[in-house]
């Protein structure tokens, strides 16, 4: 069976893209590894996204929209892991663990991964403390004191999320200033306005052990004073993201973020790479969407539709 365009994940970037080309009347196909709706799925209250009327939205609605949208449109969801994609004769073959597609054009559109901490024995608090969602556990933490390690948008984002749960954030932030944009830092300080004491933020430090046998009861963090111990219950980490690019093969930065032309086009004919994955990513769901558009049209284009 052959599709006109495959987009390999089912992200904001993603659906936005596979809804225009179907709505261009293109064949349209996606590949999803595992639910729809991707980084934003975590989130109760998107920050720097014109929702419906100016009210806030949630990740989870939004992309539970757009699923529709696409499925409307004529989008046909394959589901299944990409592993690896190939040029060949009749075009271009992409490899999933259900199953090999062919296309004649792909938008690679996989998005990122949270960046690990990097220190022994995190992975043992998954699910124990250790989460990604503050919005899914915050009561779970109500009236407990937590570390939130970062200072970029997510990490003020989540921060922000506590400070109506947690007796007191810990903030542990390797610089001496916060990187996130204003609209995230707005609502950061709205949050924790009037509170004393419940913020307390630890620069130039960062976490290096964490501690506790059924689940998290303390973290080790090295800062300007030496090694302090901080109480806590849960932590929250967020470093960074890792581009989920290594499937493709394609050529990288030194982030690991694939490499495009001012199209959004890859080095290898016909493939396009967008949103979270590519290198120059802005970073909000609006520099995705406009991605999305942009590759769209770059497809519709190549395939003269
Ligand atoms: C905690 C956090 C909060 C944020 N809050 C905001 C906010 O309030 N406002 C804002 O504007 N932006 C926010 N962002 C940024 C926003 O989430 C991203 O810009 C956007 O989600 C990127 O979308 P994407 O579709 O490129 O990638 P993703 O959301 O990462 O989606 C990629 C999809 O591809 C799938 N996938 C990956 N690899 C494969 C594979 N090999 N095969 C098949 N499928 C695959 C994944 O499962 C995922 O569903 C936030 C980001 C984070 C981390």
């Amino acid at each position: 069976m052959s599709f006109d365009v495959i987009v390999v994940g089912e992200g904001i970037a993603g659906l936005a893209a596979a809804r225009d080309c179907a709505r261009a009347g293109l064949r349209t196909g996606t590949v999803e590894q595992m639910m729809f709706g991707g980084l934003v799925t975590s989130i109760n209250e998107l920050i720097d996204w014109p929702g419906e009327g100016g009210e806030s939205c949630s990740g989870s609605d939004l992309a539970a929209n757009w699923i529709t949208e696409a499925a409307d449109a004529g989008v046909e969801s394959l589901g299944g892991q990409a592993t690896g994609l190939e040029a060949a004769d009749s075009g271009l073959l992409l490899h999933t663990d259900a199953g090999t597609h062919a296309a004649r054009c792909l938008i690679v559109a996989s998005g990122a991964a949270r960046r690990p901490l990097g220190i022994p024995g995190e992975h043992a608090y998954v699910d124990r403390g250790l989460s990604h969602c503050a919005d899914c556990d915050g009561p779970l933490v109500k009236g407990a004191d937590v570390v939130v390690v970062g200072g970029g948008d997510s990490a003020l984002q989540e921060a922000a999320v506590l400070a109506h749960y947690a007796r007191t954030v810990h903030v542990v932030h390797r610089g001496s200033a916060f990187r996130a944009r204003p609209a995230v830092r707005a609502v950061f300080e709205q949050a924790f306005a009037g509170r004393e004491g419940a913020l307390s933020i630890h620069w130039h430090s960062t976490v290096t052990a964490i501690e506790g046998e059924d689940g998290i009861e303390a973290v080790q963090v090295a800062g300007p004073g030496g090694i302090a111990r901080l109480q806590a219950r849960a932590v929250y980490p967020c470093v960074g993201l890792v581009p989920n690019s290594a499937w493709t093969g394609l050529p990288v930065d030194a982030a690991g973020a694939i490499r495009v032309d001012e199209r959004l086009a890859t080095p290898m004919p016909g493939v396009y790479a967008i949103g979270a994955v590519r290198a120059g990513h802005g970073g909000r769901l609006v520099d995705a969407v406009a991605d999305a558009a942009r590759a769209a049209g770059a497809v519709k284009e190549a395939l003269q539709c």
